[in-house]
């Protein structure tokens, strides 16, 4: 004798396991992918190391500046020291200062342009730190939580899983590997109701006899179109 009723509840066990075994397995997804923590730590490296290139490109932009500058005073001091009197030499060295002093103010844009990047960068980096922590001290936050979660969903399993044997020890072996095959084709759906003379699993409307057989027969009844194991409340 099979009782359909045994293996109807045990469906809904096996149904509340696998629904643990799915919440336990999206946990530990979770507790395992750091993308989010990693992706934002290499946001903040590529950062850094951008500032410090712009950081030395504008030490030396500033220090080139800093040159030109020098040698347009010293020009400037010849040209208004009193020292030198000869036009010509004094020509030559005013052509030098305004060469210089074109090639300061090229430099002197080349700086500016530096300084924007450099603030921008400096910017952003210190934003990516920030959110850098912030990512950081949710994960743990979260990987506390989650934890905890994988903890109580792990012992829930167990005592389904204990909860399980114990149950399948009183349906005939048979009647048990009717329907864990069924379990496995048809997707954890193995026990329909009939209801209203339909099968709960298709839908479809069974004959009387079928319906009639249900409720009386103490064999498995399977329905003729989806075949799963039908129940009778
Ligand atoms: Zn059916």
């Amino acid at each position: 004798m099979v009782d359909i009723k045994a293996l109807y509840e045990l469906q809904l066990v096996d149904t509340e396991i696998s629904g643990l075994e799915s919440a336990l397995a999206d946990v530990r997804t979770r507790l395992a992918d750091e993308s989010e923590v990693k992706r934002a730590g290499e946001r903040l490296r590529r950062l850094a190391a951008q500032f410090e290139e712009v950081s030395g490109e504008r030490r030396s932009a500033q220090a080139s500046v800093d040159q030109l500058t020098e040698k347009i005073d010293s020009a400037e001091k010849r040209l208004y020291g009193g020292t030198i009197s000869n036009p010509r030499e004094l020509g030559a060295y005013e052509v030098e200062r305004d060469m210089v002093q074109r090639q300061r103010s090229g430099e002197e844009d080349k700086l500016l342009e530096l300084m924007v990047q450099f603030e921008d960068l400096q910017e952003n980096r210190d934003k990516a730190g920030a959110n850098l922590d912030t990512l950081e001290s949710e994960r743990a936050k979260n990987v506390k939580a989650w934890t905890v979660d994988e903890g109580r969903l792990v012992s829930e399993l167990e005592a389904q899983s204990g909860v399980r044997s114990r149950m399948t020890l009183d349906i005939p072996p048979a009647a048990l590997s009717t329907y864990e095959m069924l379990m496995k084709a048809r997707d954890g759906f193995a026990v329909a109701m009939v209801e209203r003379g339909a099968c709960q699993g298709c839908r479809i409307s069974l004959p009387t006899s079928v319906e009639q057989q249900t409720r009386i027969s103490d064999a498995i009844v399977q329905c003729s179109s989806c075949h799963r194991i039908l129940y009778v409340d």
